[in-house]
C-alpha cells in the first residue's frame, strides 16, 4: 500500500477509541468505549491500587513504604508509578498493544493514567514527556513504538509536550527477558544516548509500557541526568507483581 495512504488510514484509525475490550477483546458498547473495558472486565481490572512502593511503584503490602528491591537498590529515577498489574488478561492486552497494532489502547491507558494519577501528573509540572525509545531498525520493522503511542495520548490529555528525539536507543537490547538483572544492566549500559545537548529540561516524565526490574528506566534516567536534567520520574502502563 502507498505509504501516504497507509499513513492517513493509520492516523484516522488511531483517533478512535478501542472498539474491542482491552482486556477480553469483546466488542464494546458505546458507553464502555471511553473506559476501554467491557462491564465484566471493568470489575476485574487489577489496578496497582493505593499501596505501592514509593520509589518504583510496584504493589506492596499495606504498611510497607518500599518494596524489598528498593530497600536495597538505588535508582536513577526519582519515582515511578504504574497503572495496572501485569497479570492475566493484561498480559494479552500488552501483547496486542505492542505487536498486534492495537495502538488505540493508548487512549484507554492515558485515560486511566489521568483518572488515577491526574493530580500528580498535573501537580508535578513536568516540562516534557519522554517515551522510552525503541531501536530505530526495530521500530521500522514493527511499525511503531508503543511507548511513543502512550506518550502521545498522555500528552493530549495532560497538555504536557512529548519529545521523541531527545533520547535515542543506540543498541538493540535483544531478548532482555531472558537475562538476569546483572546482565540486563550490563547490556543496557550505553544503550541510550542524549542527542540534543541544547535542551534545558528540568523535570522529565519518562513513560514505558511494562515495568520489570526498572533497569531500562534507570538507564534513560541516568542519561538524562548526565545531560543536566534535575528530576526524572516514570509512568508505566503495567508493573510486576508484589515483591
Ligand atoms: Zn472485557
Ligand atoms: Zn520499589
Amino acid at each position: 500500500m502507498n505509504h501516504i495512504i497507509k499513513g492517513i488510514i493509520d492516523s484516522s484509525i488511531d483517533l478512535l477509541y478501542p472498539k474491542h475490550c482491552v482486556s477480553c477483546d469483546k466488542v464494546l458498547l458505546k458507553i464502555e468505549k471511553e473506559m476501554g473495558f467491557c462491564k465484566a472486565c471493568a470489575k476485574k481490572i487489577k489496578l496497582v491500587g493505593p499501596n505501592y512502593c514509593m520509589t518504583c511503584g510496584v504493589p506492596v503490602n499495606e504498611n510497607e513504604e518500599y518494596c524489598s528491591t528498593c530497600q536495597n537498590t538505588k535508582h536513577y529515577f526519582d519515582q515511578t508509578k504504574a497503572i495496572f498489574r501485569y497479570t492475566g488478561d493484561m498480559k494479552d492486552a500488552m501483547y496486542r498493544f505492542k505487536y498486534a497494532n492495537r495502538r488505540c489502547y493508548g487512549k484507554t491507558f492515558a485515560w486511566h493514567a489521568m483518572k488515577i494519577y491526574g493530580n500528580w501528573i498535573k501537580g508535578m509540572d513536568f516540562d516534557v514527556i519522554i517515551p522510552v525509545p525503541m531501536y530505530e531498525k526495530k521500530k521500522r520493522k514493527r511499525g511503531y513504538n508503543q511507548a511513543e503511542v502512550f506518550a502521545k495520548r498522555l500528552s493530549e490529555v495532560s497538555g504536557i509536550p512529548v519529545d521523541n528525539e531527545v533520547v535515542r536507543r543506540k543498541i538493540d537490547t535483544v531478548a532482555m527477558k531472558q537475562l538476569n538483572r546483572l546482565k540486563r544492566k550490563k547490556n543496557l549500559l550505553k544503550a541510550f544516548t542524549m542527542v540534543k545537548n541544547d535542551v534545558q529540561f528540568r523535570k522529565v516524565l519518562i513513560v514505558d509500557d511494562i515495568y520489570t526490574t526498572g533497569s531500562t528506566l534507570d538507564e534513560v534516567a541516568r542519561v538524562l541526568k548526565d545531560g543536566g536534567v534535575k528530576e526524572v520520574y516514570g509512568l508505566c502502563i503495567c508493573t510486576g507483581q508484589l515483591k
